[in-house]
């Protein structure tokens, strides 16, 4: 949507809007801080065009730059928004969306510490009309089948994605931190049972989580290709479904 035009949307009809949501954060020294933005819009432009191809009709809104990065108060210029604020977004975007008959939204998240949940059930109270869903792609796929290194933040997964998508934007390998993290004292927290929320410049000095070191463009691209071919059949299923009628 952000690349078209009045003239193609003007009598256009669409079952589905996409919203992609980053961040813009620190990435370990090495990718730019917008990586998230530019994860969200690549994925969702190159599932949401398989769904199109298949016939389903879907619009991609353009990406919300900001997400929650309340852990990281103090990495400088990570630019936080409060989940409060997040939900009063949404709020603005559905209601546009159900006043125009678009009844159908799904969030497309790329950012770890954006918590859609709670946010999507009160919305769900607010527009009973609409059938609102989320994703989070980094878990659609098992990452060990295309990384060797687990990470979470600007690890060999992003920063392949980031060598095939903006190799531009992507520091010399001399740059790279090597993303070492500390884990949590108290053993509930690391077995992810308990939460608490990470204090980010306490566990990495260098804002990475996870070892870039084997990262390259192919990789990048084997994952991309792979994702955007499962959020496409996601996508075009949800185009097609029947809000009043999703159970077997
Ligand atoms: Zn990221």
């Amino acid at each position: 949507m952000a690349e078209t035009n009045w003239n193609a949307l003007k009598d256009a009809t669409f079952d589905l809007a996409i919203l992609p949501w980053g961040a813009t954060e620190a990435h370990n020294y090495h990718l730019p801080y917008a990586t998230d933005n530019f994860e969200a819009d690549a994925l969702a432009a190159g599932s949401a065009q398989l769904a199109w191809e298949k016939g389903g009709k879907v619009v991609v809104l353009p990406t919300i730059p900001f997400g929650v990065n309340t852990g990281q108060s103090d990495i400088y210029l990570d630019i936080n928004l409060n989940p409060s604020t997040q939900y009063a977004i949404l709020c603005d975007v559905a209601e546009v969306l159900n006043r125009q008959g678009i009844y159908k939204l799904l969030i497309f998240n790329s950012h770890g510490g954006n918590n859609f949940k709670p946010l999507v059930r009160e919305l769900g109270l607010k527009f009973p009309k609409m059938f609102i869903s989320l994703s989070n792609w980094p878990q659609a796929l098992s990452k060990g089948e295309y990384f060797k290194e687990r990470g979470d933040h600007a690890d060999e997964m992003e920063t392949s994605l980031m060598l095939y998508l903006k190799p531009e934007l992507v520091l010399p390998k001399k740059h790279w931190g090597s993303g070492a993290s500390k884990k949590h004292k108290i053993e509930a927290f690391s077995e992810g049972w308990a939460w608490a929320e990470r204090k980010w410049s306490q566990i990495s000095e260098d804002t990475g989580v996870g070892d870039p070191m084997y990262s390259t463009a192919e990789k990048g691209e084997r994952f991309y290709r792979d994702i955007t071919l499962k959020m496409g059949n996601f996508i075009f299923e949800l185009c097609q479904a029947d809000i009043d009628d999703l159970y077997q």
